[in-house]
């Protein structure tokens, strides 16, 4: 054989080039080379050279084509088809061109199989060992990994223990049972237990019969994997039996899988913020004085109530009052009303205590107790009585000896039915309606007097603008002389022609006219309307001399003004004094001194005629009759009712009360008119048991002025 000739016959450097050229072409063509195509080219010519020298050389040695193998792998051309290519290639292309036609073929055929062999044994042994490598490689950084993820773990449980061990705050760790696992020692501490002490205990143990409602079902949840942590206050009682409030938060720890695996509680001591918080709430729910539960908490309570109340709920409160507090206040001072105010609630609270109900201090000298029952109104009349008989009882402050008495509302009703500021409302009314019935005693609400008042009120507010719209209209009743029947004077009446409501009736708003002092000025339009009529007739009539007789509510002729007020209307009218008269009532006529009205003499002292109205009804002291300027008694209607032709008055008592009186006002040379005549044997009796006059529908009914005049003309007799 001879030497390699790279430029020799069969071996030329083209020739090598060639060969290359086509097996990095062929090279790059079965997968990613890392080279650039000249590159790649350069390399293989290396290696082409290496493998023609091998096969030419003198004395073979395959251990090139092994190196050749190991290079192509070191050069990253380590796709399976590279080597299978330059396998086959050293054979079927390598071999004919580098020893073409020559008779060393058959020799150079068996060393192109040992190339062949060794260069495929060196590309795997290449191989294999760049994978090791690769391997040790990985695993060793793997190695180096693991240590620094065990060394973070290490630092960061150191860290986690410090925080654990020194925390302030208390961390226990459970397990699903319940069984403390371990507790750091501001939790022992907290709970006044060591923490070995603590790791005997379960979980349930710590929980409390006063525990907030829910605790323990809300814990439930959380070891049932339905809540990832929950936080609430609780209080946990000390191994000493004292109580510590704190803020307890407890987070649930799963598996991997989701399942509940140990439960974190954190608890801190709010044990001084906590009992702040109560002080500071007890503050603003309770009165400072007595001590009871304030109206703040109160409408706290019934607010719950009624946001609680099923269908069938119902609601019942006694609302107190003191009689008379504000003068108690006022005599004896501010100092001694506080002390009593404190008695008070106390044996109010006291009285109904232990049954559940609650006593609150509304202010200044308005309690209220809700009453807690299923006994309905019963039992809040019960509870009223309770209260009232805790007041009555006599009440020492300082060396005084204080008698007080209290009114009650109560109202009772469906909570369905009512609302928190309707039931406040109803009970304010009632409680005005127990005052208004004599104090020191109760009351219960009732809606149809409520909606009564009501109306009333409405009726009330609308008085003025009727006046102002005049609205009002007076009748007049004949007032007969019983001797002869002929018309002597007629009574004023007046009537409100209601725009709505039609025409009503004077004791539907005499009243309300006297409490809102309306009175005075619907008093001086009558009176002047009267004046006004009386004056047309006498002109149109004067031989008549019919007179007009006005009514004079208590607080009329109480009014300074009454004497001009009537003086006025004479002057204004032009009637004479002496066909005006004026009707009081007994009380009227004693105002409200308690002494007969000083204007009354100074109305006589006008020429007007003065009568007792509806006599018999009131004081009935007829003492005062002797002294007074009055000149006519009108004898009221349920005597003259008494009096029947059937003689169904038994022993004639009313008829024998008639005879007395008639008796008595002409000994002092009054003149009486009976009231309410409505029978013709009742006119008869009056007339022999000789009353002077008489009034009532026998005689007439209240009618328009037109009526009265054609009454006139028609002789003063019935039309
Ligand atoms: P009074 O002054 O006692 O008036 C008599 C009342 O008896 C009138 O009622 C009259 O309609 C009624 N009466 C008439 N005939 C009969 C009868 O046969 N039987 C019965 N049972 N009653 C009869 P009225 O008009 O409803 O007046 C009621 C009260 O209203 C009056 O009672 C009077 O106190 C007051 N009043 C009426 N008008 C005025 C007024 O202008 N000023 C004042 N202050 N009060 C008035
Ligand atoms: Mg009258
Ligand atoms: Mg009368």
């Amino acid at each position: 054989m001879r030497a390699p000739d790279p430029d020799g016959g069969g071996f030329s450097r083209p020739g090598a080039q060639a060969y290359a050229a086509e097996w990095a072409r062929a090279v790059r063509r079965i997968g990613f080379v890392p080279l650039s195509a000249a590159e790649t080219e350069r390399l293989l010519l290396v290696h082409t050279v290496r493998l023609g020298q091998a096969l030419l050389a003198p004395a073979f040695s395959a251990d090139a084509a092994e190196d050749v193998g190991r290079a192509l792998v070191e050069a990253h051309l380590t796709e399976p088809g590279v080597l299978d290519w330059s396998v086959q290639a050293l054979g079927d292309r390598f071999l004919p061109w580098v020893v073409a036609s020559r008779a060393e073929q058959p020799e150079a055929r068996e060393r192109v199989a040992a190339l062949q062999g060794a260069l495929a044994a060196g590309f795997a042994r290449a191989l294999r060992d760049r994978t090791f490598s690769q391997q040790e490689r990985i695993a060793r950084s793997a190695w180096q990994a693991r240590d620094a993820v065990e060394q973070a773990l290490r630092d960061s449980e150191a860290r986690f223990r410090a925080v654990f061990t020194g925390a302030a705050i208390g961390i226990g760790i459970a397990d699903m049972d319940g069984t403390i696992l371990e507790v750091n020692q501001s939790f022992a501490d907290m709970l006044g237990y060591s923490a070995e002490e603590l790791r005997e205990i379960n979980v349930a143990a710590l929980f409390h019969a006063d525990d907030a409602a829910g605790m323990w079902e809300l814990y439930q949840e959380l070891i049932e994997g339905k809540h990832d942590s929950v936080r609430v206050e609780k209080r946990y009682y000390r191994k000493d039996g004292s109580t510590v409030w704190t803020d307890l938060a407890v987070s649930l720890i799963r598996y991997d899988d989701g399942r509940p695996r140990f439960t974190v509680a954190m608890i801190e001591d709010i044990t001084e913020r906590y009992e702040l918080q109560q002080r500071l709430r007890f503050q603003a729910l309770h009165d400072p004085l007595t001590g009871l539960p304030n109206r703040t908490l109160f409408f706290e309570t019934l607010g719950r109530v009624f946001g609680t109340a099923g269908p069938e709920q119902r609601v019942g409160i006694c609302f107190i009052d003191l009689d008379g507090f504000k003068a108690i206040n006022d005599s004896l001072g501010h100092d001694l009303g506080d002390r009593l105010l404190k008695v008070i609630g106390r044996r109010l609270a006291d009285s109904v205590s232990g049954q559940g109900h609650l006593v609150a201090r509304m202010g200044g000298d308005e309690f209220v107790i809700l009453v807690d029952s299923d006994g309905g109104l019963d039992d809040a009349v019960e509870v009223a009585e309770l209260a009232l008989a805790a007041v009555s009882a006599p009440v020492h402050v300082g060396d005084q000896q204080l008698a007080v008495s209290a009114s009650i509302g109560i109202v009772e009703c469906p909570a369905a039915e009512t609302s928190v500021s309707e039931l406040m409302k109803a009970a304010d009314i009632t409680l005005y309606w127990a005052k208004a019935e004599g104090r020191g005693r109760w009351a219960v609400y009732d809606p149809e007097r409520s909606a009564a008042d009501i109306a009333r009120s409405a009726l009330a507010a609308g008085l003025p603008a009727a006046l102002d719209r005049g609205e009002f209209v007076v009748h007049y009743q004949p007032i007969v002389s019983l001797l002869d029947e002929s018309m002597v004077a007629v009574e004023a009446l007046v009537r409100w022609q209601h725009p709505e409501l039609g025409l009503i009736g004077p004791d539907r708003f005499i009243g309300l006219a006297e409490e809102t002092g309306l009175i005075v000025r619907l008093g001086a339009w009558v009176l002047k309307q009267a004046c006004r009529d009386a004056e047309s007739w006498r002109r149109a009539y004067p031989a008549t001399r019919l007179v007009v007789s006005v009514n004079l509510a208590a607080r009329q002729a109480d009014d300074p003004g009454i004497v001009e007020t009537v003086a006025e209307a004479l002057q204004h009218t032009g009637l004479p004094a002496e066909l005006l008269q004026l009707e009081l009532t007994e009380s009227a006529v004693m105002g409200t001194a308690g002494e007969p009205l000083r204007s009354l003499r100074r109305l006589a002292g006008l020429g007007v005629r003065l009568a007792i109205d509806d006599f018999g009804t009131g004081y009935s002291n007829l003492a005062y009759l002797r002294r007074l300027p009055i000149h006519c008694l009108k004898l009221a209607g349920p005597f003259v009712e008494g009096i029947r032709a059937d003689g169904t008055d038994g022993d004639h008592r009313d008829e024998r009360i008639v005879d007395a009186l008639v008796r008595l006002a002409h000994a002092l040379e009054l003149w009486v008119t009976a009231e309410a005549v409505e029978t013709e044997a009742q006119a008869e009796r009056l007339r022999a048991l000789r009353c002077d006059t008489g009034q009532g529908r026998w005689f007439g009914a209240p009618m328009p002025a037109d009526r009265i005049r054609a009454r006139l003309a028609g002789g003063g007799k019935a039309a």
